[in-house]
């Protein structure tokens, strides 16, 4: 019975998309580019529990970098230290996918390494402007995997 569901989870792959599964702008835990990494702020991340924290400018759906939590490991929070600072030190590679993407194309993608976190993003050519780009959340390895065991995976 399980293994037929995980079967079935395994074909649907190919139909359904990133936009079914990804984690919407306003659920993702984020900060601010011009954070300071203060005692606060440092324990905020902890508390979030998540490995991985986009960080935007200005609105949220400009992400300019990600935060890993492993990049704090040597950050005192009684220096303060600027944001900016340690994604700029780190500068973690940005992967972007288009919310159409088929599953089994991102599975691909994240098997191929680099990273397991994309940024969602669709063109966006309604009303009278011209055509642009609009980030619509985030997608990782594990949205992916649910889908394939059907169920949710309980974090740690
Ligand atoms: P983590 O390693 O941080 O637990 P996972 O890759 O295991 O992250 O993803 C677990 C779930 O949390 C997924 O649904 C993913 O979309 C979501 N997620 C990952 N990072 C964030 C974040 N910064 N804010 C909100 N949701 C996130």
């Amino acid at each position: 019975k399980e293994e037929l569901n995980i079967i079935q989870g395994a074909l649907e792959l190919r139909t359904k998309t990133v936009e079914e599964v990804h984690t919407p702008l306003a659920d993702c835990y984020m900060l601010s580019s011009d954070a300071v990494l203060d005692f606060c702020t440092m324990s905020d991340v902890m508390q979030s529990g998540f490995t991985r924290i986009p960080v935007y400018e200005n609105e949220r759906s400009n992400i300019v970098d990600i935060l890993f939590v492993k990049d704090l490991a040597f950050v005192d929070p009684d220096d303060c230290t600027q944001l900016k600072t340690i994604t700029q030190f780190y500068k973690h590679p940005m992967h972007y996918v288009f919310s159409d993407t088929k599953l089994d194309v991102m599975l691909e993608e994240f098997k191929r390494g680099k990273s397991h976190l994309a940024i969602v993003h669709r063109v966006n050519s309604e009303g009278e402007g011209d055509p642009f780009y609009e980030v619509l959340g985030i997608v990782t390895l594990e949205d992916v995997i649910e889908e394939i065991i059907k169920s949710e995976i309980v974090d740690e």
